[in-house]
Protein backbone atom coordinates (compact mmCIF):
# COMPACT_ATOMS: atom_id res chain seq x y z
CA UNK A 1 0.00 0.00 0.00
CA UNK A 2 1.08 3.66 -0.74
CA UNK A 3 -0.33 6.55 0.19
CA UNK A 4 -1.02 9.50 -2.43
CA UNK A 5 -2.40 12.61 -3.11
CA UNK A 6 -4.54 12.95 -6.29
CA UNK A 7 -2.74 15.44 -8.38
CA UNK A 8 -6.34 17.18 -9.45
CA UNK A 9 -8.52 17.41 -6.36
CA UNK A 10 -5.89 16.25 -3.46
CA UNK A 11 -7.70 13.55 -2.20
CA UNK A 12 -5.64 11.35 0.01
CA UNK A 13 -5.60 7.66 -0.86
CA UNK A 14 -4.16 4.21 -0.57
CA UNK A 15 -3.03 2.55 -3.38
CA UNK A 16 -2.67 -1.48 -3.70
CA UNK A 17 0.21 -3.26 -5.31
CA UNK A 18 -1.13 -2.88 -9.35
CA UNK A 19 -0.52 -5.37 -11.99
CA UNK A 20 1.51 -4.75 -14.68
CA UNK A 21 -0.13 -2.31 -17.40
CA UNK A 22 -2.89 -1.37 -14.22
CA UNK A 23 -3.91 2.28 -13.70
CA UNK A 24 -5.70 3.52 -10.39
CA UNK A 25 -8.20 6.44 -10.84
CA UNK A 26 -9.19 8.54 -8.03
CA UNK A 27 -12.41 7.99 -7.20
CA UNK A 28 -13.82 11.36 -6.88
CA UNK A 29 -12.57 13.21 -10.06
CA UNK A 30 -11.54 10.11 -12.02
CA UNK A 31 -7.84 11.77 -12.46
CA UNK A 32 -5.32 8.73 -12.89
CA UNK A 33 -3.27 8.70 -9.82
CA UNK A 34 -0.93 5.99 -10.53
CA UNK A 35 -0.02 3.42 -13.28
CA UNK A 36 2.49 0.58 -13.31
CA UNK A 37 3.92 0.33 -16.62
CA UNK A 38 3.71 -3.41 -18.12
CA UNK A 39 7.62 -3.24 -18.47
CA UNK A 40 9.37 -0.61 -16.85
CA UNK A 41 13.08 -1.28 -17.07
CA UNK A 42 13.48 -3.76 -20.09
CA UNK A 43 11.56 -1.21 -22.50
CA UNK A 44 12.97 2.26 -21.64
CA UNK A 45 16.71 0.17 -21.38
CA UNK A 46 15.88 -0.90 -25.36
CA UNK A 47 15.36 2.64 -26.32
CA UNK A 48 18.17 4.42 -24.47
CA UNK A 49 20.56 1.78 -25.96
CA UNK A 50 18.70 2.63 -29.50
CA UNK A 51 19.49 6.45 -28.73
CA UNK A 52 23.15 6.25 -27.70
CA UNK A 53 23.90 4.45 -31.19
CA UNK A 54 21.37 7.03 -32.56
CA UNK A 55 23.40 10.24 -30.59
CA UNK A 56 27.00 8.82 -32.16
CA UNK A 57 25.79 8.99 -35.63
CA UNK A 58 24.09 12.38 -35.30
CA UNK A 59 27.74 13.41 -33.92
CA UNK A 60 30.07 11.91 -36.29
CA UNK A 61 28.02 12.02 -39.23
CA UNK A 62 27.64 15.48 -41.72
CA UNK A 63 24.37 16.86 -40.74
CA UNK A 64 24.33 18.79 -44.17
CA UNK A 65 26.42 19.39 -47.45
CA UNK A 66 26.54 22.23 -48.88
CA UNK A 67 27.69 23.03 -53.14
CA UNK A 68 27.78 26.54 -54.63
CA UNK A 69 29.77 27.67 -57.75
CA UNK A 70 31.62 24.01 -57.95
CA UNK A 71 32.94 24.07 -54.21
CA UNK A 72 31.48 21.46 -51.51
CA UNK A 73 31.45 21.63 -47.41
CA UNK A 74 29.92 19.93 -45.17
CA UNK A 75 29.69 19.78 -41.50
CA UNK A 76 28.86 17.72 -38.47
CA UNK A 77 27.47 19.05 -35.12
CA UNK A 78 30.00 19.45 -32.65
CA UNK A 79 32.45 21.07 -35.67
CA UNK A 80 29.58 23.60 -36.48
CA UNK A 81 29.82 24.49 -32.52
CA UNK A 82 33.48 24.64 -33.07
CA UNK A 83 33.41 27.13 -36.40
CA UNK A 84 31.05 29.59 -34.67
CA UNK A 85 33.35 30.17 -31.46
CA UNK A 86 35.98 30.63 -33.94
CA UNK A 87 34.06 32.84 -35.65
CA UNK A 88 33.33 35.31 -32.48
CA UNK A 89 30.19 33.65 -31.68
CA UNK A 90 30.91 32.20 -28.28
CA UNK A 91 27.65 32.59 -26.51
CA UNK A 92 25.76 31.03 -29.65
CA UNK A 93 28.59 28.11 -29.39
CA UNK A 94 28.20 27.31 -25.86
CA UNK A 95 24.77 27.54 -25.54
CA UNK A 96 24.78 25.34 -29.09
CA UNK A 97 27.01 22.75 -27.64
CA UNK A 98 25.01 22.49 -23.92
CA UNK A 99 21.94 21.70 -25.81
CA UNK A 100 22.88 19.98 -28.67
CA UNK A 101 25.65 17.34 -27.50
CA UNK A 102 26.35 17.56 -24.14
CA UNK A 103 23.10 17.55 -22.34
CA UNK A 104 21.74 15.22 -24.94
CA UNK A 105 24.71 12.95 -23.74
CA UNK A 106 24.55 13.56 -20.12
CA UNK A 107 21.34 12.43 -20.14
CA UNK A 108 21.31 9.25 -22.13
CA UNK A 109 24.40 8.19 -20.43
CA UNK A 110 23.26 8.37 -16.80
CA UNK A 111 19.57 6.84 -17.88
CA UNK A 112 21.90 4.14 -19.49
CA UNK A 113 24.18 3.96 -16.04
CA UNK A 114 20.48 3.84 -14.33
CA UNK A 115 19.04 0.80 -15.93
CA UNK A 116 22.05 -1.43 -15.90
CA UNK A 117 22.67 -1.00 -12.75
CA UNK A 118 19.03 -1.39 -11.34
CA UNK A 119 19.01 -4.73 -13.58
CA UNK A 120 20.32 -6.65 -10.78
CA UNK A 121 19.09 -5.71 -7.38
CA UNK A 122 20.09 -4.75 -4.52
CA UNK A 123 20.89 -1.18 -6.25
CA UNK A 124 23.52 0.38 -5.62
CA UNK A 125 23.39 3.54 -3.41
CA UNK A 126 24.64 6.46 -6.06
CA UNK A 127 21.75 5.43 -8.36
CA UNK A 128 20.07 8.54 -6.71
CA UNK A 129 22.33 10.62 -7.41
CA UNK A 130 22.47 9.01 -10.87
CA UNK A 131 19.07 9.70 -11.92
CA UNK A 132 19.04 13.05 -10.35
CA UNK A 133 21.61 13.75 -12.92
CA UNK A 134 19.53 12.34 -15.47
CA UNK A 135 16.47 14.83 -14.78
CA UNK A 136 18.76 17.76 -14.64
CA UNK A 137 19.63 16.98 -18.11
CA UNK A 138 16.30 16.77 -19.61
CA UNK A 139 14.97 20.01 -19.57
CA UNK A 140 18.24 21.35 -21.36
CA UNK A 141 18.38 18.58 -23.97
CA UNK A 142 16.74 19.94 -27.33
CA UNK A 143 17.28 18.33 -29.99
CA UNK A 144 13.88 19.31 -31.54
CA UNK A 145 14.61 22.55 -31.07
CA UNK A 146 17.80 22.09 -32.88
CA UNK A 147 16.63 20.25 -35.75
CA UNK A 148 13.49 22.62 -36.69
CA UNK A 149 16.92 25.14 -36.27
CA UNK A 150 18.34 23.52 -38.88
CA UNK A 151 15.61 23.10 -41.18
CA UNK A 152 15.10 26.91 -41.39
CA UNK A 153 18.60 27.11 -42.06
CA UNK A 154 18.28 24.57 -45.14
CA UNK A 155 15.39 26.39 -46.63
CA UNK A 156 16.97 30.14 -46.42
CA UNK A 157 20.61 28.35 -47.78
CA UNK A 158 19.09 26.23 -50.41
CA UNK A 159 17.79 29.57 -52.27
CA UNK A 160 21.67 30.63 -52.57
CA UNK A 161 22.99 26.64 -52.60
CA UNK A 162 22.26 23.40 -53.51
CA UNK A 163 22.05 21.71 -49.98
CA UNK A 164 21.87 17.96 -49.38
CA UNK A 165 20.71 16.94 -45.65
CA UNK A 166 23.41 14.14 -44.79
CA UNK A 167 22.83 10.99 -42.59
CA UNK A 168 23.60 12.89 -39.04
CA UNK A 169 20.07 15.09 -39.63
CA UNK A 170 18.02 11.85 -40.10
CA UNK A 171 19.81 10.94 -36.97
CA UNK A 172 19.03 14.14 -35.17
CA UNK A 173 15.03 13.25 -36.11
CA UNK A 174 15.35 9.68 -35.25
CA UNK A 175 16.63 11.07 -31.71
CA UNK A 176 14.29 13.39 -31.29
CA UNK A 177 11.06 10.41 -31.60
CA UNK A 178 13.61 8.46 -29.08
CA UNK A 179 13.82 10.94 -26.27
CA UNK A 180 9.95 11.26 -26.56
CA UNK A 181 9.60 7.79 -26.35
CA UNK A 182 12.28 7.60 -23.13
CA UNK A 183 10.52 9.31 -21.53
CA UNK A 184 7.41 8.11 -21.96
CA UNK A 185 8.21 4.19 -21.41
CA UNK A 186 10.57 5.22 -18.50
CA UNK A 187 8.57 5.62 -14.50
CA UNK A 188 11.52 6.96 -11.97
CA UNK A 189 9.15 5.42 -9.15
CA UNK A 190 10.08 2.25 -10.32
CA UNK A 191 14.04 3.13 -9.87
CA UNK A 192 13.28 4.89 -6.70
CA UNK A 193 11.75 1.90 -5.14
CA UNK A 194 14.43 -0.40 -5.57
CA UNK A 195 16.91 1.97 -4.12
CA UNK A 196 14.73 2.72 -1.31
CA UNK A 197 14.76 -1.56 -0.99
CA UNK A 198 18.51 -1.57 -1.08
CA UNK A 199 18.81 1.78 1.37
CA UNK A 200 16.34 -0.38 3.60
CA UNK A 201 18.43 -4.02 3.66
CA UNK A 202 21.80 -2.00 4.32
CA UNK A 203 20.03 -0.64 7.67
CA UNK A 204 18.36 -3.30 8.43
CA UNK A 205 22.07 -5.79 8.68
ZN1 LIG B 1 -9.06 13.45 -7.60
Amino acid sequence: METVACPDCDLLQNIPELAPGGKARCPRCGHTVATRPRDPLDRPLALTVAAAIVFIIANTTPLMGLSAVGRHASTTLGNGAYEMWVQGQEVTAAVVAFCAVIAPGGYILFLLTVLLAVRRPPAPRWVGAMLRGAHSMQPWSMNEVMLLGILVALIKIAELATVEPGIGMYAVGGLVVLFAAMMVTFDPREVWKRVEWAHREAAGR
